[in-house]
């Protein structure tokens, strides 16, 4: 087997997501055949580093070898088993830890299998808690510039426009409030003006407010300041609707903390964790909730007030024990400590993009580093040239727009990340010219 056979076969069988499949007339497919740490190898023998921890799930590298053996463990015990009047071990463990490592009063966690599934549940439990309290809301409340995932419940509260306008007559209802538009203070004030605004004037329909805490991934790597986050918890507090705080892409040290929301010292009513939650290994996702959201649901069967959700993967005893090794990770190794190191230096090394007229927006939090490229039609598609061009020369960046983002696994070393930043400096030198 080589690349060409299995990319050849690959676009006989397979529609990839995200992908206008008619660019792979002229864009090589890349079949990957292992992976070790940052690298992954394709069947050519050319090795590329994830800059992007493969859309943003992978922690500790490929083929980590704890995170493999407690997989393994796992398999020659139970592969799956239904977790409704069942459970498991893995399954036990992993939400008694996340309980125990999240902001307080979440207290229950309910699992299901990828992020979006995540937000549909945090939005239908919302939604019921209301309703089984005989209250009539029916509107949710969300950031502009979001992304919460694409299934329907999740696409309606985003706002990443290329996703979303061709579903628009399908869509829930749902109001948007303006980001801030900088990661100043002062933009957050004048934000938290407007969302106080808004609720005063709707907060009788509106369920919650859901945000992405701190960064918004897919919505260009926009940051914002943690004041914001503060203010959004007292003004849902105040007007009786829920936070949801969807941390599927900032959770996990990511932001540079364990969860963005301990950089406001805030806690949500809702809190949605998947991508690093298993390290970037299998699929799996969870919702954690207070005892007084559940409590809302708890009576006699009779009274039909119970949370009816389910899927049929939820809290597989696999993924939980990635999770697990994950979390064993963070704890003995001291990895949320160690990633400051790190980001102080891609915070360094992505300054020397000021060199060029055509970079703006440098910024960076936590394990991410981003710029955008001005003076492009994003219809150009500059960023698919940066795309191509990283992965001539062995990195894989993906770029999203004309934004140019690092978000490397946290194994990644300093010569790693001197090649990452080096190569898009490359690319960038090609297009200034
Ligand atoms: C990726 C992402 C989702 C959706 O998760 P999937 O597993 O891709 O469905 C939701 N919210 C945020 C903030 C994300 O980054």
């Amino acid at each position: 087997m080589n690349n060409n056979t299995l990319a050849s076969l690959d676009l006989k069988y397979i529609w990839h997501p995200c992908t206008q499949m008619k660019d792979h007339e002229f864009l090589p497919m890349i079949p990957i055949k292992e992976g070790k740490g940052v690298y992954l190898y394709d069947f050519d023998g050319n090795g590329y580093i994830d800059a992007i921890s493969s859309w943003w799930v992978n922690l500790f590298g490929h083929s980590n070898r704890y995170i493999n053996q407690k997989i393994k463990e796992q398999l020659e015990k139970l592969e799956h088993v239904i977790l409704a009047g069942f459970t498991h071990e893995p399954a036990v463990s992993l939400a008694k830890k996340l309980v125990e490592i999240t902001p307080q009063n979440l207290d229950k966690v309910f699992f299901a299998d990828n992020g979006s599934s995540a937000v549909e549940i945090a939005l239908k439990m919302s939604y019921h808690y209301f309703k089984n309290k005989n209250i009539n809301k029916d509107t949710f409340l969300s950031l502009t510039n979001s992304y919460h995932g694409e299934t329907i419940g999740a696409l309606s509260v985003g706002d990443v426009e290329l996703y979303k306008k061709t579903y628009e007559p399908l869509l829930i209802k749902n109001i948007q409030t303006p980001v801030p538009k900088n990661n100043t203070q002062k933009a957050a004030k004048e934000a938290a003006k407007i969302l106080e605004d808004i609720l005063e004037k709707n907060s009788s329909k509106i369920c919650a407010l859901i945000l992405e805490p701190l960064i918004q991934g897919a919505g260009n790597m926009h940051i914002y300041h943690p004041y914001y986050l503060k203010k959004a918890r007292e003004l849902t507090k105040k007007y009786g609707i829920h936070l949801i705080a969807d941390e599927i892409m900032t959770g996990f040290g990511r932001s540079g903390t364990m969860f963005a929301c301990e950089q406001a010292d805030i806690s949500p009513d809702f809190l949605t964790l998947s991508k690093g939650l298993t390290g970037g290994y299998l699929p799996l996702s969870a919702v954690l909730t207070s005892n007084e959201v559940y409590s809302a649901f708890y009576c006699d069967y009779s009274e039909h007030k119970a949370f009816l959700h389910s899927h049929s993967y939820t809290g597989n005893p696999l993924a939980c024990s990635a999770a697990l090794a994950t979390l064993d990770i963070f704890e003995n190794e001291n990895i949320i400590e160690e990633n400051r190191e790190k980001s102080k230096y891609m915070a360094e090394c992505i300054q020397k993009f000021k060199e060029f007229n055509i970079v703006e927006n440098i910024r960076q939090c936590g394990m991410i580093a981003a710029f955008d490229i001005k003076g492009y039609d994003p219809k150009e598609r500059i960023g698919l040239q940066v795309y191509s061009y990283g992965l001539q020369h062995g990195v894989l960046l993906r770029p999203l727009g004309n934004t140019i983002y690092f978000m490397p696994p946290y194994i990644i070393t300093k010569e790693e990340m001197d090649k990452m930043f080096g190569i898009a400096y490359e690319a960038v030198e090609l297009i200034d010219n």
